[in-house]
């Protein structure tokens, strides 16, 4: 299993044992996550976070927008960055207040950032996000022209450093507080698509696709 080094910068420390660091872990939290959060600090040395589509090719997170935005222009300059990811499994209940929890998966990944300026390249990052979002998309909608091209942003960020770390399991009280009569245990959680809505101007005979519905089915 290939394993990110562990540094000063991602070595977990609070709760070890719920952290790991080899790639197969914290990629399968990247690809399961429609979102992530971009933590950067700006020119004034002030730190922000902004929430934004990622996708991963290989061992670089692509990020997209608008050509004019902030986060592409400042993501895609080689400055350091933080992409968090989270994923909230279920409320632990505890018998005492001091001892709730969740159950969660969490990536913290580290690198720098550079504009994909390649048009093939750009291409293939922009099919790579679309089959992210649900597989089958690209080959069926309109594929981006040379305005849009123009309009968009992709950055790649090599990897260098990650963590990741999970809770599971019930709560964990404290020894005196299992006699307590307060109802512990877990709500699990989990994010699940709903019912189809079609575009009030689809055209008369236009269906989903199987991808769609198959993806729905799934609860994907
Ligand atoms: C859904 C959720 C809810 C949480 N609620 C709380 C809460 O209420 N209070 C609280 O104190 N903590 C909470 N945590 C844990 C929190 O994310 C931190 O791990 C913890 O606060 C310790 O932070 P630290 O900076 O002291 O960690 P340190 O262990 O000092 O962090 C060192 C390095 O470890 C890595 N790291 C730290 N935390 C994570 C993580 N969660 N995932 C991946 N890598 C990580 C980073 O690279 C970080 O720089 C929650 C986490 C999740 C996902």
């Amino acid at each position: 299993m290939t394993q990110f080094s562990v540094t000063d910068t991602n070595r977990v420390r609070r709760v070890p044992k719920r952290a790991a660091y080899d790639k197969e872990t914290v990629y399968a939290i990247v690809d399961a996550a429609l979102i992530c959060h971009v933590g950067m600090v700006g020119e004034d040395g002030r730190p922000t976070v902004i929430p934004t589509i990622h996708a991963r090719d290989g061992d670089n997170l692509l990020l997209h927008g608008a050509s004019t935005s902030r986060l592409m222009n400042h993501t895609g300059a080689g400055h350091d960055l933080c992409v968090t990811i989270t994923h909230v499994d279920g409320l632990v209940l505890a018998r005492s207040v001091f001892h709730h929890s969740m159950n969660y998966r969490s990536a913290v990944l580290y690198g720098k950032g550079s504009l994909i300026e390649d048009p093939a390249a750009k291409m293939a990052a922009l099919a790579i996000f679309t089959e992210k979002l649900i597989p089958g998309r690209w080959d069926d909608a309109r594929q981006p022209n040379a305005t849009e091209m123009k309009a968009t942003h992709i950055v790649s960020i090599p990897i260098d450093l990650a963590a990741a770390k999970v809770r599971t399991g019930g709560p964990v009280d404290d020894e005196p507080d299992y006699d307590l009569d307060v109802w512990a245990g877990v709500i699990p959680m989990e994010t699940v698509f709903g019912e189809l809505i079609a575009d009030g101007r689809l055209k008369n005979g236009v269906t989903p696709p199987d991808y769609v519905r198959s993806f729905v089915a799934k609860g994907e």
